[in-house]
């Protein structure tokens, strides 16, 4: 059904069908389709009634208040049950959907510890098979990858709670 946590690849996929995908209506970026599962388990009731039974896709854009989209067809933040994390660029959102980590949970590990485990913990839950990204994360498939680009953040010193003149990596 999907790609998602199947194997050591998870999340970072390319598959061929991302090249020429439909855009965005408002910022025109190319959207990943999601699945029904996804649509259905997160999207309020009004906004269920307005599905078709076209393809969906998710507009991944942060600022871009678009989160679903289908030709011209629009389903925004207000639509959807849960906080977007991949529109927010607050501390407090969510990177991984399954098991509750935020920004904010990973910055406080590392300026605790110096350290992150997150990855590893997922990649644990993953193996045992704990993960339900297609009915919990927005994007409706696994977290990885935006886990990775978060703790990447997280180590620059981009959301640092004590000084924020950290050189930002390069
Ligand atoms: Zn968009």
């Amino acid at each position: 059904m999907s790609d998602c946590c199947g194997g050591d690849t998870c999340g970072e996929k390319k598959t061929p069908e991302d090249s020429g995908l439909p855009l965005c209506p408002e910022c025109g970026k190319k959207g990943k389709k999601v699945e029904r599962v996804t649509l259905m388990a997160l999207l309020t009731p009004q906004a269920r009634g307005r599905l078709t039974d076209d393809a969906w896709r998710f507009c991944g854009t942060g600022g871009c208040d678009v989160v679903y989209f289908s030709g011209e067809r629009i389903l925004r933040q207000e639509d959807v049950n849960v906080r977007v994390g991949q529109k927010e660029t607050d501390p407090s959102r969510y990177v991984c959907y399954c098991f509750n980590h935020t920004v904010q949970s990973i910055r406080d590990e590392f300026e605790k510890t110096g350290k992150t485990t997150v990855v590893e913990s997922i990649t644990e839950k993953i193996k045992a098979k704990k993960c339900a990204c297609e009915y919990t994360n927005p994007q409706g498939t696994c977290c990885l990858r935006n886990v990775r680009a978060a703790v990447k953040e997280v180590i620059s010193g981009k959301y640092s709670t004590n000084g924020r003149e950290r050189k930002k990596a390069s």
